[in-house]
């Protein structure tokens, strides 16, 4: 009995001792890897504000993606150009075997937001132009320094699996990810990480909206407005017809569903009765079965607008994608990763410059946040949409938010661009970059993460194999 017990205890005090060397050895792996990130801020920094200088919007990114895929090639990392029929999608890979591990990099700018950095005025470099409203800059290089970091420690640790970095284009056209998805680029994958620029240091487990994006084309027939009007056929007044059979379904949806449009075309003169009209709507909702069903409605609206006024209509289906289906075991990795980094530090000047873009909106003058949020385990279902949902429904996926904004400024403004090409962009970029390397060394090297993050995600898409939005569109 007593030899039995004794051994036990050697166990016990064995396993103890393991685990403690496995987390010590989890610590030391992450602190090599945020050295790395440290040593190589400088440079990190140059190629994010070498794609700020780009600034080229959804599936324009040639120079930027060329950028990234190029240094991460340089790197080591085993690069495919052009993928999924996208010519800036590109994927980088390093290691062998499993686990796999994604991280994802955006890189796509808003048009005619172009903008001085580290402004606080509206100041255009080139009017018109495109500009990093939503601070995508940012996101393709943190995600490549933690891809980068990560393989520096593997090599030197000799940690097994597989990272991939996916260079992912037109993010705010919501194509690049759905198109890659239905591609079955993510199909390898364990896990996957990424992040957003943010005004407040967080990890939550928020969703987004599903959502369709489409164009509906009317063809009537022109003819003198006043001198024949019985022999036109004014597809204007069907896009207006539609427009208002969509403004009185309103009232019968969810209201959790937002039903959005503008119209692209209306015809060209008063006294010619329009042939051409178009607009360009978004459908979305809580999840793909609402958003199908609420787009088969409109589209059966559009099919009695054109009959209505007996013009021809046609469909295009843009892009579509699922609600966020956030991995909560990841979320909180990230997050106990979100406190070992800490919140960046800013200094006086950057929040006097926080301060005076915050007066500017009318918001409270607090300066940037250098705390982290509580962790947000209450989701908040609603607002926008994005294609990191696609991956979410393949494999356990979760992000996190930095500070790279002051909060109360608008986004998809001036004034992110400003703070984009800006030290406290910067700042926020490799506080990122630490969190997703560190969470990414937590996916490789702790077996239990990824079993606990899989059993959930297998749980959550019971039943419901992924299925591509676009399928069966070319
Ligand atoms: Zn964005």
């Amino acid at each position: 009995m007593k030899i039995i017990h004794r051994i036990l205890i050697t166990i016990s005090v064995c396993t103890i001792l393991l685990l403690f060397a496995a987390t010590a050895g989890a610590q030391d792996s992450k602190q090599k890897a945020f050295a790395w990130i440290d040593e190589n801020s400088g440079d990190l920094i140059k190629i994010s504000d070498a794609v700020w200088e780009f600034a080229e919007i959804a599936l324009e990114e040639t120079r930027s993606a060329a950028l990234l895929a190029d240094t991460l090639e340089q790197l080591g990392f085993d690069v495919e150009r052009g993928v999924a029929g996208l010519p800036t999608a590109f994927t980088a890979r390093w290691g062998e075997g499993s686990p796999v591990i994604g991280i994802l990099g955006e890189y796509d700018a808003l048009p005619s937001l172009s903008q001085a950095a580290g402004v606080t005025e509206k100041r255009p470099l080139i009017e018109g132009a495109p500009g990093h409203g939503c601070g995508h800059n940012l996101f393709g290089v943190a995600s490549l320094a933690a891809a980068v970091s990560v393989k520096e420690v593997m090599e030197e640790q000799g940690i097994g699996g597989t990272i991939i970095y996916y260079g992912c284009p037109a993010e705010e056209t919501v194509v690049g990810k759905t198109v890659m998805a239905k591609e079955g680029l993510f199909d390898e994958l364990d896990a996957a990480v990424s992040w957003h620029p943010g005004s407040q240091n967080a990890v939550s487990l928020n969703s987004s909206l599903a959502l369709n994006s489409f164009k509906a084309s009317f063809r009537g027939q022109t003819a003198h407005a006043a001198g024949d009007p019985w022999n036109g056929r004014s597809a204007l007044d069907a896009v207006e017809l539609m427009n208002y059979g969509v403004n009185m379904m309103r009232e019968h949806v969810k209201p959790t569903t937002r039903i959005h449009y503008v119209i692209l075309a209306g015809g060209h003169a008063p006294n010619v009765v329009p042939d051409f009209a178009q607009s360009w709507y978004y459908v979305r909702a809580l999840d793909r079965e609402e958003v199908e069903l609420y787009y088969q409605r409109v589209l059966k609206i559009a099919e009695a607008a054109a009959m209505a006024t007996r013009t021809e209509l046609e469909i295009e289906l843009i892009t579509g994608v699922h609600n966020m289906l956030v991995n909560k075991a990841i979320a909180e990795a990230n997050y106990k990763n979100l406190e070992l980094v800490g919140a960046p530090d800013f200094t006086d000047e950057e929040q006097e410059f926080a301060r005076e873009l915050q007066r500017f909106f009318g918001s409270e003058e607090e300066g940037l946040s250098e705390e982290l949020e509580p962790f947000q385990e209450e989701p908040y279902l609603g607002g926008g949409s994005t294609d990191v949902a696609e991956v979410s429904w393949i494999c356990p996926l979760a992000q996190v938010n930095t500070v790279c904004t002051p909060d109360g400024v608008a986004w998809h403004n001036w004034a992110v661009v400003s703070c984009s090409g800006h030290s406290i962009g910067h700042k926020g970029m490799l506080a990122a970059a630490k969190v997703l390397a560190a969470s990414t060394l937590d996916l490789l090297t702790d077996v239990e993460l990824l079993q606990k993050a899989k059993e959930e995600f297998e749980k959550a898409t019971e039943g419901k194999e992924y299925k591509s939005p676009l399928d069966g569109v070319d």
